[in-house]
């Protein structure tokens, strides 16, 4: 593969060499590696800033049905949109949530956006690294949102939020007066808070939901990063597009305020300086897993159980161990 021309056709927009750049990024074959890297190194110096944008939500809010209809209005709006997902669900089982494109029908049919669903991985840390990379090619082919869907279960939030300059979460309305036990956490994380379905029957209930979490986000500690009146609790109809383009107007206006006050740009820099630790993280642990280490893992492990050496003498000869790989 000539990756010299694989990134001039993707600085191009092509969209296939996109597809196919992804993929590279998402291999877990060494050569790929070394290509994804010579890759990633060439479009780093597009410079271009895509609006990174973290959703979540739990199964059944409507996620899917919400990019649908706001992606579509951000194309209408003559914006590029690019789709992709953190699955925690597939570094376990395999699966994917966007696997399905049946889900988003028209944004699936549309020239101005790209859909990619989440890549299967055993573990989140593999997950995430190639979906921070695959966001960096989306923003290098000329995309001006990437939104970055995940299932709200926990650790896999933390990972959206980390690549995003702003983080929605996505509920519904609530049944009775409970807050759907959103753990505090995730809510110190959103910029803002949209119940969605406001709108038939569900309509009045997503308006005591919304005023029940903008009670809530009222209590947490002021973040810096946050001019008045955010974090920000809305309501919006997926279905009925009431509310996208508030949402929209108020997203704009925080990441406006925010680069003025350069709480964008420190983000960024902290956020890469944070891949950058976990990546160092991930590749040890991944040695671990990995020959000649886990060979001479397992045979410590036994030595270690029949008592022949200490666990602390066994671990410090692997990590030394470690050392002399190149
Ligand atoms: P996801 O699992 O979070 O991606 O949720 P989906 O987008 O698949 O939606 C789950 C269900 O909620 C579907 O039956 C949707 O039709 C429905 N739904 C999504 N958005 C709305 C909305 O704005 N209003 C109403 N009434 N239903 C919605």
């Amino acid at each position: 593969m000539d990756i010299q021309e694989l990134a001039a056709n993707l600085l191009a927009g092509d969209r296939r060499s996109l597809a196919r750049a992804i993929t590279l990024v998402e291999s877990g074959r060494d050569d790929h590696r070394v290509q994804a890297l010579e890759l990633m190194e060439l479009v780093q110096k597009s410079k271009r800033e895509a609006l990174r944008i973290g959703l979540s939500g739990t199964p059944g809010v409507g996620k899917s049905t919400f990019i649908e209809s706001f992606g579509m209005m951000l194309v209408g709006r003559g914006l590029k949109v690019a789709v992709l997902a953190v699955d925690p669900s597939s570094a376990r089982t395999g699966g994917s949530i966007l696997g399905d494109k049946t889900r988003m029908e028209l944004l699936t049919r549309e020239r101005n956006a790209f859909i990619r669903p989440s890549p299967s991985q055993t573990e989140l840390g593999g997950v995430a690294r190639r979906t921070r990379e695959a966001t960096l090619l989306c923003e290098a082919a000329g995309y001006d949102v990437v939104l970055i869907e995940t299932v709200g279960v926990g650790q896999s939030e933390t990972v959206v939020a980390q690549m995003s300059d702003l983080f929605l979460l996505l509920l519904a309305p609530a049944g009775g007066d409970e807050l759907q036990g959103v753990k505090r956490g995730i809510m110190e994380m959103a910029d803002l808070i949209l119940v969605n379905k406001a709108d038939g029957d569900l309509k009045a209930a997503a308006q005591r939901t919304r005023a029940d979490y903008a009670g809530a986000l009222h209590l947490l500690r002021r973040r810096p990063q946050d001019p008045d009146g955010f974090p920000k609790a809305a309501t919006v109809s997926a279905i009925e597009d009431a509310g996208l383009a508030e949402a929209w107007d108020d997203m704009q206006a925080l990441v406006e305020w925010r680069k003025t006050q350069g709480y964008y740009a420190q983000t960024r820099a902290d956020q890469a300086q944070y891949w950058f630790v976990q990546d160092i993280r991930n590749g040890l642990l991944g040695q671990l897993d990995r020959e000649p280490l886990k060979s001479a893992i397992k045979g410590y492990a036994a030595q270690v159980s029949e008592g022949e050496i200490s666990a602390s003498f066994a671990a410090q000869t692997v990590l030394d161990a470690l050392k002399g790989l190149p």
